[in-house]
């Protein structure tokens, strides 16, 4: 047994960091600290936990595990992927400037372009191609760098070391969204990134029942000062919604593996289909970063994106016609869901922007889930057949 539950592998990090057994009562499971404020026993003489915006033990337990998986040494737990990136916004000093990856997530890029480009200037560039970013970096001179790789939806592997490499170079400060891996299967940290995002609305928590964000990183300074955003803020999440988490993380592993099983089967599938043009998982060989997913990732994860033969008709019928897949937003639930990124995650990307980075409407997203591989692809077989 390790000294201590940080040194464990990670599908024991899972269940074990922050999740030690209640000290007062001996309960296996964590408790629910459904407060607001804690009693001292003098002014200012207190266990740590004053009010439960700035300290809550039900969400400290989740943060520490979180930094655990991420190797990192502080975590941040919010009440949404989008009020952790805005902490991070309001870290960033005024008039500095922020270069992004050119296809975010929707909701990061409305965030970006729509209110925050008050305060900073922002700029993107696809980040795959490490000579454009040089460029961009010579000409725009950002203090920090903004990615996400595989990026959404078009799935596009970054290569986090030498963009790294670059960062330090041109001395910025580099995040990495890391929603669509978990650390299950990506640790940004560990490849020299400075902070990493998740929206723990999706694998992190697993169960479509929460929102909620968080940010890791191993500074102290970043840490401190993105802590005194969040409780001058305020978007700390709820104990009962980091409970949740805790709930949910216990099974990570063990789910990250199953989706990725189930993806690369339907991934193959599709790539077979007469009724697909294309198909883009970056476990396939035929995907433009599938070595730089193979080396900087321990799995491809559970996310495929498809071009249907046809146009916006045919994609809406097919979309009509899947039972088991939902047709809903969101993706990283243990159950399967199938969405069209033009009209739902990506509208809020104004079309010319959308058609350039190829979401086009014949684009078709899958959040793989962790039913039956089998199921799922009579599922899938049955909306083509309709559309045929
Ligand atoms: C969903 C998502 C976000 C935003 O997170 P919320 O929890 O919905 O606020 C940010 N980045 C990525 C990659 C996402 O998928």
């Amino acid at each position: 047994m390790a000294k201590n539950t940080k040194d464990l592998h990670f599908s024991s990090k899972v269940i074990h960091v922050g999740g030690e057994p209640d000290k007062e009562t001996g309960a296996i499971m964590p408790p629910i600290y459904q407060t607001s404020t804690y009693v001292q026993s003098s002014p200012g003489v207190h266990k740590g936990y004053e009010y439960s915006r700035s300290h809550n033990p039900t969400r400290s337990r989740l943060e520490e595990c979180l930094a655990s998986l991420e190797n990192g040494k502080y975590a941040l737990v919010t009440s949404s992927g989008l009020s952790a990136a805005m902490l991070v916004m309001h870290m960033i000093g005024a008039g500095e400037k922020v270069l992004c990856g050119d296809d975010l997530y929707g909701g990061t890029y409305r965030k970006f372009t729509t209110i925050f480009h008050e305060l900073h200037d922002f700029d993107f560039v696809d980040m795959t191609d490490l000579k454009a970013l040089e460029a961009k970096m010579k000409e725009f001179k950002p203090n920090f760098l903004w990615l996400e790789s595989p990026t959404n939806p078009m799935l596009k592997i970054t290569d986090i070391k030498a963009v790294v490499k670059l960062a330090k170079k041109y001395k910025c400060t580099t995040l990495v969204d890391n929603t669509f891996l978990s650390p299950y299967f990506q640790k940004p940290l560990d490849l020299g990134a400075d902070i990493v995002l998740h929206s723990m609305t999706k694998y992190i928590n697993g169960h479509s029942d929460v929102v909620g964000g968080c940010l890791i990183t191993s500074s102290k300074k970043m840490y401190d000062k993105l802590w005194y955003l969040q409780n001058s803020i305020g978007p700390s999440q709820s104990p009962f919604d980091s409970w949740l988490v805790l709930r949910g993380i216990k099974t990570l592993a063990i789910r990250m593996k199953a989706h990725q099983e189930n993806a690369k089967k339907i991934a193959a599938w599709l790539e077979k289909h007469p009724q697909v043009d294309s198909v883009i998982y970056p476990g396939l060989k035929s995907h433009p970063q599938h070595k730089i997913a193979k080396k900087q990732q321990s799995g491809f994860g559970g996310m495929i994106t498809f071009f249907l033969k046809g146009n916006l008709a045919k994609s809406k019928k097919f979309l009509s016609k899947v039972k088991l897949f939902a047709l809903a937003e969101s993706l990283g639930g243990v159950e399967s869901l199938i969405e069209h990124p033009a009209i739902m995650t990506h509208a809020s990307v104004p079309k010319a922007n959308r058609e350039a980075l190829g979401i086009h409407d014949n684009l078709i997203r899958l959040s793989v889930g962790i039913e039956d591989v089998d199921d799922l692809i009579a599922d899938l077989e049955v909306a083509f057949k309709s559309v045929k």
